[in-house]
C-alpha cells in the first residue's frame, strides 16, 4: 500500500532553500518602492493639490470632488509607470482577512474602442458585489448594496499589476461593515479625548495619535506534509495527532540558528514588504518548533494594521513559492505553544511626546501619571469587553481553552510604577505635595526615572503589561486582524479621558488649582482600578479565584463572552464615542455567532471525516495483521506457547477495538449533537450548542485516536505525525 506520508516526507526531506535575489539597493532605497507615499505624492501631484491632500491626511480636512480627480490622475500616471493595469478597493470585511475585487482601467470610449480610465470617482467610491460578506442581516437584499470608501490616510499601494486602494466597507445606510470604518472612528475619539487632556499640560497639542507595533508569530510546514494533513488544509490546525517524543522541552528552538530554508522565506518576504512600506525590523525563532516571528517598527494604528492585514496575506503567497504553507491559527498543534499576535500599543501627541512614557519635569510624570491609569480605568470597565474583542473560535484555544492560560484580561506594571500608584493612592492629597518634597523630589509630584528599568524582566503571563513606554496587549490572537481589539482600546480609553476630563474641570471651576484637581482626581481612579492590577502569575489557578473575588470577568465559553459587546455599557461607551451603534453592535454579534458556528461545524464534519475514512481503516487494517499473526501462531507452536507468544498482540488488537468503537460511537453522537444544534434557529443560542455538546465531542474522541497513534505499525499510519510536521524545514 502506496503511503502519501512516507513520499511526502521523502520529498520534504530533498528541498533546498529557494534563492532569492536581494536588490541591489539597499533597504532604504526600495522601502516604500510600491507605495504611492508622500514622496510620490510630491512627485505626482500639483504642487497644490498635494498640499490638499497632506491637509486631509494629517488633519482630517474636507476631500473636494475636483480633488479627488486630479489625486486618481496623478496616481494613474505613477501605476501605468509601474506596469499597472487594473485598481481595486481592498477593505477588510468581517470575516477575517482582506477582500478585494478587480477592475480594469479600461472604459468604452463612446466610439467603439476603449480607453484607459481612473477617474476620481472610481477612486473614492466603489460598490463592490458583496452581498455575500457576513453583515449580521444589516444589508437585507432589497436595500441597496454596501459600496466601498476611499480611506486617503492609508496610502495606495501596487501588487504585481494592481493599483491596491485602502476602503471602508459601508452598507448604503451607512453602517460599517468591516474593521477599517469604525477603527477610524475610534481613533478620532482617543484623539479628541486625549488632546483635550494634553491641554492641561501642553497647550501647543492638536493631535494625540494612536501608535501600534505588533509582533507577528505564526508557523511553517512544509507544503507537501501540509497537503497531506486535511485538517490542516480545511480548519488551519491539526484535530488530531500525538505529541512528539520531543517537542519544545529544551528550548533549543528559540535559541537556535533559523533554518536555510526558513532563512530564505523571511528574506524574500522581507525585501517584498519593506517594498510595500511595511517597516519590517525584527525576526526570529518562536519557542515552539517550527514556529517564527516577524515584527516590524511601530506606525499610527490604522497604517500598521493594513500592513498586518497586507504581510499575513503577503507571507501566504512568499510561504508556497518556498514549499512552505504558513499556519496563521492559534493553536495548530495541541502540547506545544500557541501563536499570538502581540499589540503594543501607545498615544503620542502631533508635537513628539509619548504620553504613556514618562518625561523630565514633574509635569511631565503626572500627564504620564494620568495617562497610565486612565488607561487602567478603560481596561478595568471594559475588561470583559477587551477579552471579547480578541475571541475567536481559534483563539479559544489560547483563552480558556483547554492548555491555555485563564482568560482574564489584567494588567501587569512592574515594581516602579506600582510604587508610585500604592504611593499616590495611599497619601492624602496635601501630603502627595508635601511628602513628594520631602522623598527629595523637584516638584510636588513623584518623580519617575526616564527609563522604567525593571520592565525588562517582563511578566509574560499578564495579558495587558506595561512595557516602559506602552502597553502591551499579548492575547490577541495570531490570525485576528488588530483592529478588533484597537477599536475597543482607544474607544474605552477616549471614555476614561472623558469622564476624567469632566472631573478635573468640575474642580477647577469650583477654584481648585489645576494640578491639584488632576491629583485629588486620579487619586480616586487609582484606588477604583485596583481590581485590574495584577503582578502576579497570570497562569495560575490560585489567580482565577482571586480574579472572581475582584469582580473580573472570567468567563471562557467564547459565544459567551460575546455578549460583552451587548451589555449597556458597552453600547453606550460606542454609542457616547460615535464609533458603533446599538445597531452596528447587534449585527456585529450575529456575525461573530455564526462565525463562530460555522467554524466548529466545519471542524467537526473534517474530524468525521479523518475518523472514518483513515483512523479507523488504517487501525482494522493493523488489527487484522496482528489476528493473521496470532492464527499463524497457533497453526505453528503448541497451544499453551502459542497462548504465551501471542498474549501482547492480542492485547493490542483489543485494545483496538475497543478504542475504535468508542471513535465510532463518538462520530455518531458528534453528527447528533450537530443535528441538534443546527435546529436551533437563534445565533447566539446556536454557537453556545455548539460551544458546549459539539467541540468538546472532539475532544473526547481525539483522545483515543492519539493513544491509537501509539501503537499502530508507523507505516500504515497515513497522516504525517507531529515530528514530521514540526521537525522537518
Ligand atoms: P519585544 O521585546 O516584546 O519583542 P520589541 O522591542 O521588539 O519588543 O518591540 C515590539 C514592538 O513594539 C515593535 O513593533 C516596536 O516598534 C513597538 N514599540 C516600541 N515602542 C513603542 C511605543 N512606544 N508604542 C507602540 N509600540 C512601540
Ligand atoms: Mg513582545
Amino acid at each position: 500500500m502506496a503511503n502519501l506520508r512516507f513520499e511526502v516526507v521523502a520529498d520534504a526531506f530533498n528541498k533546498k532553500a529557494v534563492e532569492v535575489i536581494t536588490p541591489v539597493e539597499r533597504p532604504s532605497e526600495f522601502f516604500g518602492k510600491n507605495v504611492f507615499n508622500r514622496a510620490k505624492m510630491y512627485k505626482y501631484l500639483p504642487r497644490e493639490v498635494y498640499e490638499k491632500l497632506i491637509d486631509v491626511i494629517d488633519n482630517g480636512a474636507r476631500l473636494d470632488r475636483s480633488m479627488a480627480d486630479a489625486v486618481a490622475k496623478g496616481m494613474k500616471q505613477w501605476a501605468d509607470e509601474n506596469g499597472v493595469t487594473h485598481y481595486t478597493h481592498w477593505f477588510q470585511p468581517l470575516t477575517e482577512g482582506t477582500a478585494e475585487k478587480h477592475d480594469a482601467f479600461i472604459e468604452h470610449d463612446g466610439k467603439g474602442g476603449m480607453i484607459e480610465e481612473f477617474s476620481g470617482k472610481l477612486l473614492v467610491q466603489q460598490e463592490p458585489d458583496a452581498s455575500s460578506f457576513p453583515n449580521g442581516g444589516i444589508r437585507n437584499t432589497f436595500e441597496a448594496r454596501g459600496y466601498s470608501a476611499w480611506d486617503p490616510t492609508s496610502p495606495v499601494f501596487i501588487i504585481d499589476d494592481t493599483l491596491c486602494i485602502p476602503t471602508i466597507f459601508i452598507s448604503y445606510t451607512g453602517e460599517a461593515l468591516d474593521y477599517k470604518a469604525p477603527l477610524l472612528r475610534s481613533l478620532h475619539a482617543v484623539n479628541e479625548a486625549a488632546t483635550a487632556v494634553c491641554h492641561y499640560f501642553y497647550p501647543e497639542v492638536k493631535k494625540v495619535i494612536s501608535n501600534l507595533g505588533w509582533e507577528q508569530e505564526y508557523f511553517l510546514v512544509d507544503e507537501g506534509l501540509y497537503s497531506a494533513r486535511p485538517d490542516l488544509m480545511l480548519t488551519g490546525r491539526t484535530l488530531m495527532g500525538h505529541d512528539s517524543a520531543k517537542n519544545q522541552q529544551m528550548d533549543d528552538h528559540y535559541f537556535g540558528a533559523i533554518p536555510e530554508r526558513v532563512q530564505a522565506f523571511m528574506k524574500d518576504l522581507e525585501i517584498q514588504a519593506l517594498e510595500l512600506g511595511i517597516p519590517c525590523k525584527t525576526r526570529h525563532n518562536e519557542v515552539a518548533p517550527n514556529q517564527f516571528e516577524l515584527a516590524p517598527i511601530f506606525e499610527e494604528a490604522n497604517i500598521a494594521i493594513d500592513h498586518n492585514m497586507l504581510l499575513m496575506s503577503l507571507m501566504k503567497k512568499v510561504a508556497r513559492r518556498h514549499g512552505f504553507r504558513v499556519l496563521l491559527h492559534e493553536k495548530p498543534f495541541a502540547g506545544v505553544n500557541g501563536s499570538g499576535k502581540h499589540e503594543n500599543w501607545s498615544l503620542a501627541t502631533d508635537t513628539g511626546v509619548l504620553l504613556h512614557g514618562p518625561g523630565k519635569t514633574p509635569e511631565d510624570n503626572l500627564r504620564f501619571i494620568v495617562f497610565i491609569v486612565e488607561t487602567l480605568m478603560a481596561v478595568y470597565k471594559h475588561n470583559g469587553l477587551l477579552k471579547a474583542s480578541i475571541m475567536s473560535a481559534t483563539n479559544a484555544h489560547r483563552l480558556g481553552g483547554n492548555e491555555a492560560p485563564p482568560a482574564i484580561v489584567s494588567s501587569f506594571l512592574g515594581r516602579q510604577l506600582t510604587e508610585i500608584l500604592d504611593h499616590i493612592a495611599t497619601s492624602d492629597k496635601d501630603e502627595l505635595f508635601d511628602v513628594a518634597g520631602k522623598l527629595g523630589l523637584k516638584l510636588d509630584i513623584p518623580e519617575i526615572p526616564e527609563l522604567l528599568i525593571d520592565n525588562t524582566d517582563r511578566n509574560r503571563t499578564s495579558p495587558f503589561a506595561f512595557t516602559g513606554n506602552r502597553f502591551e496587549f499579548r492575547a490577541v490572537g495570531s490570525e485576528a486582524n488588530c483592529a478588533s481589539a484597537m477599536i475597543v482600546l482607544n474607544t474605552a480609553v477616549a471614555e476614561a479621558l472623558q469622564f476624567f476630563k469632566q472631573r478635573v474641570d468640575v474642580l477647577i471651576e469650583k477654584g481648585e488649582d489645576k494640578i491639584s484637581a488632576i491629583l485629588e482626581v486620579v487619586r480616586e481612579d487609582v484606588k477604583t482600578c485596583a481590581p485590574i492590577h495584577f503582578e502576579g502569575n497570570g497562569y495560575s489557578e490560585e489567580w482565577v479565584e482571586e480574579a472572581k473575588r475582584r469582580g473580573l470577568d472570567c468567563e471562557t465559553s467564547c459565544p459567551k463572552v460575546f455578549e460583552r459587546y451587548l451589555d449597556e455599557s458597552a453600547i453606550r461607551m460606542f454609542e457616547s464615542q460615535n464609533v458603533m451603534t446599538r445597531k452596528e453592535l447587534e449585527a456585529r454579534n450575529e456575525v461573530k455567532w455564526e462565525t463562530y458556528t460555522k467554524k466548529i461545524q466545519i471542524e467537526a464534519r473534517v474530524f468525521g471525516d479523518l475518523s472514518m475514512n483513515h483512523i479507523i481503516p488504517v487501525c482494522t487494517h493493523y488489527q487484522s495483521r496482528l489476528a493473521k499473526n496470532v492464527q499463524s501462531m497457533f497453526d505453528i507452536f503448541p497451544h499453551e506457547t502459542a497462548e504465551k507468544l501471542t498474549s501482547r498482540n492480542k492485547k493490542i488488537i483489543e485494545e483496538i477495538a475497543e478504542r475504535t468503537q468508542i471513535i465510532e460511537n463518538g462520530v455518531e453522537e458528534l453528527v447528533e449533537a450537530r443535528r441538534v444544534a443546527n435546529r436551533i434557529e437563534d445565533e447566539h443560542l446556536k454557537a453556545i450548542a455548539y460551544h458546549d455538546t459539539v467541540a468538546p465531542k472532539m475532544e473526547e474522541i481525539r483522545y483515543h485516536i492519539d493513544k491509537l497513534e501509539l501503537i499502530v505499525a508507523d507505516e500504515l499510519w497515513t497522516l504525517p505525525k507531529y515530528r514530521e510536521l514540526l521537525f522537518v524545514r
